[in-house]
């Protein structure tokens, strides 16, 4: 490295863009680094995506605030990539690019009926009850007695639980008002969590597969019999650890009685795969085909049943958005990346890069090897003249975009903890709430 300021820009606010900033800022003292997100509000899905009954999660975003208020960090939110400024004025402007855009868009079904009312992608329905500006609006139909939940992952147990949860287990909670005033009009008695694959091949981490056993109102509902006796010899270490953990909270599951008086069942249904959602207008019914798990794969005999579903939320995955100007794998859903390195001086972590999977600390370590990939190629760097910060700034104000600095920030935290009123905080949900809130 042969001068100074070098200029840094990250694309995305959440736990990968922090980790970067803060990596790089602690090995390159000197250097501006500029964090962009397309929201008012930093930190991701720490905010938008984890369960809001979660609040124990949600404090590593202290840590990203202390990154983000550092001296020679700037945060720029309600700066969208994409459309306020391009990633080819990004690459003009900064030495290194670091996209840690996250991956937002829902894995489609791909069965009949997937577009039909009352049918929602876990993305979006996160979004809405979690107040990101623009899921605010989804209004989901919750006004039937069955809910299908596809997937059989931490994001279905996440939106099964909230549903199944009393307005007083809610109460600790800073599930927006909105989505407060939904569940409690809700008159849910059905939940089917769906996996097309076993129980043994089930993501749910215990800890939260176990929380249904402490729901006051909520029966947990297992057939005994589709729950193997032991985890078979080839699954590795790690595997077979989560396999018997969750499996003896089914097996409890299954053997519990005194059920009959709860209002609302949670049937854990395994080795089903949706085929066609039905209904005329709206979801009503979900029909389902028979699988058997075959080495970890799903399949079916062509036996199907089927479940009453008012509501079909999926919860199979995500896939990020394509940003014009940088290269997109379409098959994997990421930016095209060889280990982080995405161009000369643009790179990438996260879940973008590597997809979506892993909790908010498995983006740590990948962030912190990207950081170590980029400081190996500033070592031949040579001087770029490129002005950084300065360039992007007289842009915005040229577009009259008007970026929520971190005081910003902080003035709409301090407005929504003082919203609280004994809970966490209560969000602001709609753009311009949050805008005026940063002004002060
Ligand atoms: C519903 C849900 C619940 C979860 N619950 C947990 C949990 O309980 N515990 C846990 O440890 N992990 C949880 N996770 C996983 C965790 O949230 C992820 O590991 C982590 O957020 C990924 O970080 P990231 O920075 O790569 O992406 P993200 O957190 O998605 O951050 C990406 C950021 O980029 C911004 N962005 C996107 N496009 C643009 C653009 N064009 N211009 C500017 N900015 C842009 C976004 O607004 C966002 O702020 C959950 C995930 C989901 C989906």
């Amino acid at each position: 490295m042969n001068q100074s300021p070098l200029h840094i820009g990250i694309v995305g606010a959440g736990p990968s863009g922090c980790y970067v900033a803060d990596a790089l800022g602690r090995k390159l003292p000197g250097a501006r680094i500029d964090v962009f997100d397309r929201l008012p509000t930093p930190f991701g899905l720490v905010r938008g995506g984890v369960a809001p009954d979660h609040q124990g999660t949600k404090n590593i975003a202290r840590q990203f605030e202390r990154t983000l208020g550092k001296e020679g960090v700037r945060f720029l939110g309600n700066v969208a990539i994409g459309r306020d400024i391009s990633c080819d004025e990004l690459k003009a402007a900064y030495d290194v690019l670091v996209i840690t855009i996250g991956a937002l868009e829902d894995r489609p079904l791909g069965i009949a009926g997937e577009n039909l009312d009352a049918v929602y992608g876990s993305g979006r329905f996160v979004a809405w009850y979690n107040g990101i500006p623009d899921g605010r609006d989804l209004d989901p139909k919750l006004d039937g007695k069955s809910v299908a939940i596809v997937g059989n992952g931490n994001v279905a147990l996440d939106i099964a639980r909230l549903l199944g949860k009393t307005p007083d287990e809610l109460a600790s909670s800073d599930l927006c008002a909105h989505a407060r005033a939904a569940f409690a009009a809700a008159r849910i008695e059905d939940i089917w969590l769906i996996g097309r694959r076993g129980p043994l091949e089930a993501s749910f981490t215990t800890a939260e597969l176990a929380e249904f056993g402490e729901l006051s109102q909520v029966a947990t509902l297992v057939d005994a019999a589709a729950l193997p006796q032991q985890v078979p010899e080839q699954f590795d270490a790690e595997q077979r650890k989560l396999a018997e953990k969750n499996l003896d909270v089914l097996k409890a599951y299954a053997a519990r009685g005194n059920q009959a008086e709860r209002p609302l069942r949670i049937h854990f249904l395994f080795n089903a795969a949706p085929i066609e959602i039905r209904g005329e207008q709206r979801a009503r019914e979900l029909v389902l085909a028979r699988t058997r798990s075959e080495n970890g794969r799903a399949v079916s005999g062509g036996e199907t049943f089927v479940v009453p579903a008012d509501t079909v939320i999926s919860a199979i995955g995500y896939r990020s958005t394509p940003l014009p100007g940088l290269p997109f794998d379409d098959a994997r859903g990421t930016v095209a990346n060889a280990e982080g390195r995405v161009e000369p001086g643009v790179y990438t972590a996260g879940w973008c890069k590597r997809g979506p999977q892993g909790v908010v600390p498995a983006n740590r370590a990948d962030s912190l090897a990207v950081a170590e990939l980029i400081l190996a190629d500033l070592a031949t760097r040579q001087a770029s003249g490129k002005r950084g910060g300065a360039l992007i700034d007289s842009m915005l104000a040229q577009r009259g975009v008007q970026p929520v600095d971190f005081a910003g920030w902080q003035k709409i935290n301090a407005v929504e903890v003082a919203a609280g009123q004994g809970r966490p905080r209560e969000k602001l949900t709609r753009r311009e709430e949050l805008l005026a809130a940063s002004r002060g």
